[in-house]
């Protein structure tokens, strides 16, 4: 019999998780090959058939930053190519690399692979694609923060019955509020996160080397700043242990020593933190519109929400004291309950006790943006006028389907150009240019319709969040179904592609 092999992975933007569920039934982390129970999503580019996956990639990185990758996770659904050795990659065939190296690079892994929850279509296709890039079987893409409320129901079974997860990772934020297993509300920024702390810290580390050292501008050392980088960060963990520390920094032959303390992080961070509370609010209150009381638990899950200022600023906010519980393994192993469920209910049955309960409980989850069509705007007197409306709306439960009804403009239309667009701000809108189009087709062959005529467009959402949209002319019948074409994601041909370039790399940590 094959072997069959059930992971839950937390894909992260700056660490990767692996976890499994051990003989008593309790999901445990599964160490890399060097040992780590979180590999850091780099990779490296040795040569044009090896790569290095993890901290040998980031330690490579500040020797050779050109042929290294961080923070791809930022790109996915987005058409980024990047050339190695000669070699097109792109986000998915990058994070394909992290994946094989963090499932150990063996045939018949099954997993549930996590993503933001406010990851659009795009996003997910891109992630799924990686995966299976990388050899793994899907089971299902699974919310960050669903993943982390299965972890602490778990954990705490008589916690609260509203939560809210606050996530703050390596580059994403996701705030969710659940009642019981079920996502109510879902809000996020994908471009917050600990290393913008990094980033900070790292300017503020070269600019009091420079002030320090006038006579070396360390801006022209390459290799000395993407040290600073990862200098940055560990001294960012390390303040939240100790309240100052003091920065040795080597440059063009000189040194200097540069002080910093909690306060100073927390200063230079503080309109970031202002920028997750905002972000929390906004879900709390969407949360609220629907009925849901006020989050009786505050989880903290994401590496950056150690920082102790982020917990005082939560307290601050809600009165409610935010429980920290393994913030970095929290997600990968409500992905690995998550994966046991589906992939074998019957041992999670037999394993007994609070898994067991957990086991049964389904999780729903929310639309995690608005899904609208994009039209003329009638009251436009310019004609030129056009916007999208949405039809489906961010936080509907899934699975949600809705139907709304159009009117044609012009007599003797034969065919009607269907174009759905995502919402792709933080906040739903109208505008067109706050959107961006994820499937385009037509509705043609029609009967010459005059103007006014009606075109029913039918959206639907599953419960993994994938978009299906139908489109129909209820005189004629002619309808029009629109599935998996997103704009931006790799398609069959550079799927094969991609997956020859990749079969052909040994991949190491
Ligand atoms: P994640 O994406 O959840 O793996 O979070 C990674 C982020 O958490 C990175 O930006 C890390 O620098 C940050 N992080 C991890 N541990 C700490 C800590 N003790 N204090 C502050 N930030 C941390």
């Amino acid at each position: 019999m094959d072997l069959v092999v059930i992971l839950g992975i937390d894909l992260g933007t700056t660490c990767t998780v692996t976890a499994g569920i051990g003989d008593d039934g309790r999901p445990v982390v599964l160490p890399n090959s060097l040992g780590e129970t979180s590999t850091p999503s780099v990779v490296h580019f040795e040569s044009a058939d090896s790569v290095l996956v993890g901290s040998t990639a980031r330690t490579a990185a500040a020797v050779d930053p050109d042929n290294t990758v961080a923070l791809i996770k930022r790109r996915m659904g987005t058409e980024f190519d990047l050339f190695f050795h000669g070699v097109r990659h792109t986000p998915e065939s990058i994070s394909a690399l992290i994946l094989r190296a963090v499932a150990g690079d063996v045939p018949g892994v099954r997993a549930v692979v996590t993503v933001p929850a406010y990851f659009g279509i795009r996003e997910r296709e891109a992630t799924f694609q990686a995966a299976a890039l990388a050899g793994i079987e899907v089971l299902e893409l699974l919310s960050e923060p669903v993943a982390a409320a299965l972890h602490h129901r778990t954990a705490f079974p008589d916690a609260p019955d509203t939560t809210l997860v606050y996530d703050l990772g390596g580059g994403t934020f996701d705030t969710t509020v659940l009642r019981g297993a079920e996502v109510v509300a879902v809000d996020g920024d994908s471009h917050l996160g600990g290393a913008d702390w990094d980033a900070r810290l790292a300017s503020h580390l070269l600019e009091s080397f420079a002030a320090a050292v006038p006579e070396v501008d360390p801006h022209e050392d390459e290799v000395f700043l993407s040290e600073v980088v990862v200098l940055a960060e560990k001294v960012k963990r390390e303040l939240s242990r100790v309240s100052s520390r003091t920065v040795a920094l080597r440059c063009g032959g000189a040194s200097a020593a540069v002080e910093v303390t909690r306060a100073d992080v927390e200063a230079m961070g503080a309109d970031l933190v202002d920028r997750t509370l905002e972000i929390t609010r906004r879900v709390l209150d969407s949360a609220a519109a629907r009925g849901v009381p006020r989050a009786g638990s505050v989880v903290l899950v994401g590496g950056a929400s150690r920082m102790p200022g982020v917990a005082r600023a939560l307290r601050a906010e809600l009165g409610v004291e935010p429980r920290l519980v393994e913030p970095d393994l929290a997600v990968a192993y409500g992905a690995a309950i998550r994966a046991h469920q589906l992939a074998s209910p019957e041992r999670l049955r037999r394993a007994g006790g609070r898994m067991a309960v957990v086991a049964d409980q389904p999780t729903r989850s929310v639309v995690p943006r608005s899904f609208g069509v994009l039209v003329d705007d009638s009251h436009d007197p310019s004609g030129e006028g056009r916007l999208v409306v949405h039809v489906v709306h961010r936080n509907d439960p899934l699975p949600a389907t809705a139907t709304t009804r159009f009117a044609t403009i012009v007599n003797d239309q034969d065919r009607v150009r269907v174009q759905i667009c995502e919402q792709a701000g933080d906040v739903p809108s109208s505008e067109p240019a706050h959107n961006r189009r994820v499937l385009d087709g037509e509705l043609s062959g029609l009967p010459p319709l005059p103007a006014g005529s009606l075109v029913e467009v039918t959206l639907g959402v599953s419960a993994d969040g994938l978009l299906s949209v139908t489109a129909r002319e209820p005189r004629s019948g002619r309808s029009l179904t629109l599935e998996s074409y997103v704009d931006g994601v790799v398609d069959g041909g550079a799927h094969a592609e991609l997956a020859r370039s990749l079969a052909g790399l040994r991949v190491a940590q």
